[in-house]
């Protein structure tokens, strides 16, 4: 009875179109939150999601609410990511669901995203519920709206609901919807134990708090259960429901979204997407799980101070708890010591894990200019894959290099066609098709090296449309395009974790740039410091970085007290991110001036 009360459902959307409001609109309406709580965002609790205003990991809570036929109803309701680099978020809530909230924007219409992650909910087939938002702007067209949605996603639009996340208008309707179209879970609560892990995170005092999705049957506290995947056995010691805040129950049964503590202390013993029974009545087969979805980009990633190799190596293992698509591994640089070698989903996905490593583990990192994965065909024929330049054999020992080649799909206004085309060729991109999608929008499709979607290529796209294009992209294979290794050299000495590789025409540009920005991020030393960039023996670009004179510090100490304590301030945090390279101390900046070259 209790089964056909649940609705559990995903927010999926373009990213900005207004995810996080109505999720905000639904806690507040069902009062699942008091107004004191209440604040904007409220699901995006992380630090770092509030500091840049967008949602980074996927965040579940259950809704209670009466509706109009009398009955409360529970909704576990998933709000997801809207960025590319946490598409992963998105397909791994879906499958915790029966339906999604299919969130439009109704000034900007049908986006790259929006197409991705319906595709993605359509795979899982869940019931699609569109939803048009941000109808009180007054640029908002709707019909327009349903038309694309219909047109572009061949889903029926005439009964999408419209609402105002911000004025709160329309989410009645919704919530009657979500009661009416969203079908209740299926399983069977007398079947044995079966439950799919979709995230987890790891807790101080609690342990591993799992996320998850029951299946079939109940699981309670003093329940023995099995991680099938690894085979180990644990105590259940509480389970319950985000509420936005842990809200204990007596037991979760078939259908249920909720988590489960069970005193796991070692982060190894389970892994998202791994299946959960009972250990004296376990089911016979586990779920399907989730398809790792390998990276795009690779860093390597350093403590500053060579003593926290440790510690680093057991933040990474919490973490990656929390970021099922982080993967790393021990690497050793000349330059920089011990370290990890990371892999992530693009840019943001590396940026958000080194704040997260920052912030929530104490950890102060050197990460080196980021990578994607090369092939190198070995003289042998074997393939070699190379997702640290400074690993690129000599010239000689392989015939060839590829690299990751890309389609990428861009959606654009009509009057911006010209631009992204350039932009495009400048990017060594090759033009496919283009399809007009309705009067006003144009999908263009070009194919390109990844390293050249990865680094600028975003923001290139943004200011070349005003922010109109979205952009939507997978890898399709690798090609040979006449690569080559840039070493720099510091002082005569290769700096291994400053190698990079560029394609062969633009070498000698790339690392007379590269020299110069290194000339530019190493600040003076008390000796003089020779700046190289070469192709194996070959010298093609030099600068030299002065020695600082005595004269400077003696100003600096008779200047006014102020200025010098700002001096002294701003050296001290400048020290904080710097490694010292043989003599030369180097700053965080100098390892990304590989993404600043133009
Ligand atoms: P998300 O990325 O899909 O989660 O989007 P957010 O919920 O973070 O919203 C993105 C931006 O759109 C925020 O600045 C919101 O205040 C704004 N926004 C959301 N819903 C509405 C709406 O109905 N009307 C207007 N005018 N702005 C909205
Ligand atoms: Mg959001």
């Amino acid at each position: 009875e209790y089964q056909k009360h649940i609705r559990n459902f995903s927010i999926v959307a373009h990213i900005d179109h207004g995810k996080s409001t109505i999720a905000d609109r639904i806690l507040e309406l069902t009062d699942t939150v008091s107004e004191r709580q209440m604040k904007n965002q409220l699901l995006d609790d992380m630090p770092l999601e509030r500091q840049r205003g967008i949602t980074i990991k996927l965040n579940s809570v259950e809704v209670k609410y009466c509706a109009k036929d009398g009955e409360t109803y529970f909704f576990h309701l998933i709000d997801t990511p809207g960025h590319v680099d946490f598409s992963y978020e998105v397909s791994r809530s879906l499958v915790a669901c029966e339906g999604a909230l299919l969130i439009v924007d109704a000034s900007q219409g049908v986006q790259a995203q929006t197409l991705a992650n319906t595709y993605l909910a359509m795979d899982s087939d869940l019931e699609i519920l569109p939803v048009i938002n941000k109808i009180d702007l007054p640029s908002a067209d709707p019909d327009m709206c349903k038309d694309e949605i219909e047109e572009m996603l061949g889903l029926d639009a005439t009964e999408a609901v419209e609402v105002s996340g911000k004025t709160g208008k329309g989410i009645p309707d919704l919530l009657e919807r979500i009661v009416q179209d969203i079908p209740a879970p299926s399983g069977d609560l007398k079947a044995p134990l079966k439950a799919l892990i979709f995230d987890s995170k790891y807790d101080d005092y609690r342990g591993v708090v799992l996320s998850v999705r029951i299946e079939d049957g109940i699981v309670k506290p003093g329940d023995k259960i099995r991680i099938m995947n690894t085979g180990k056995d644990f105590e259940v010691t509480e389970v319950g429901v985000s509420s936005p805040y842990p809200v204990k129950k007596e037991m979760l049964v078939a259908g249920d979204v909720g988590y489960i503590t069970a005193n796991i202390k070692s982060v190894r013993e389970t892994r998202v997407g791994d299946t959960i029974t009972s250990s004296c009545n376990p089911t016979a087969t586990p779920l399907p799980g989730y398809r790792q979805i390998p990276p795009m980009v690779y860093s390597g990633m350093y403590p500053v101070d060579n003593q926290k190799y440790d510690d680093l190596k057991e933040a990474l293992q919490k973490l990656q708890l929390n970021d099922a698509a982080l993967e790393f591994e021990p690497e050793t640089s000349q330059a920089l010591g011990f370290g990890f070698r990371c892999g992530f989903l693009g840019l943001l996905h590396m940026d958000v894990v080194q704040e997260r490593l920052e912030q929530e583990f104490g950890m102060q990192l050197i990460m080196t200019a980021p990578s994607v994965d090369y092939h190198a065909i070995m003289n042998d024929g074997s393939v070699k894959l190379i997702d640290n330049p400074s690993d690129l054999p000599d010239a000689g020992e392989y015939q060839d290099v590829q690299e990751p080649f890309v389609k990428a799909e861009i959606m654009v206004p009509n009057d911006f066609v010209g631009a992204v085309m350039e932009l495009c060729q400048k990017k060594h991109g090759e033009f496919q098709t283009m399809d007009y999608l309705d009067k006003f929008r144009v999908n263009v499709i070009y194919k390109m090296p990844l390293a050249d979607i990865i680094y600028d290529f975003f923001d290139d796209l943004k200011s070349f449309t005003k922010g109109y294009a979205s952009l939507d992209y997978e890898i399709i294979g690798y090609r040979s395009t006449n690569l080559v290794k840039i070493d720099m050299l510091l002082n005569h000495e290769p700096v291994d974790a400053l190698s990079f590789i560029a394609h062969n025409d633009e070498a000698q540009t790339r690392a007379r740039q590269m020299t110069s920005m290194l000339k530019k991020l190493i600040p003076r030393q008390n000796f003089e410091v020779d700046v190289q960039g070469a192709i194996g023996a070959k010298i093609i670009s030099r600068a030299t970085i002065k020695p600082y004179r005595k004269d400077v510090t003696w100003k600096i100490h008779t200047g006014d007290p102020d200025r010098r304590a700002k001096l002294l301030e701003k050296q001290r945090k400048g020290k904080k991110r710097m490694k010292a390279i043989g003599r030369v101390e180097v700053p965080q900046d100098a390892f990304m001036a590989v993404l600043k070259m133009d």
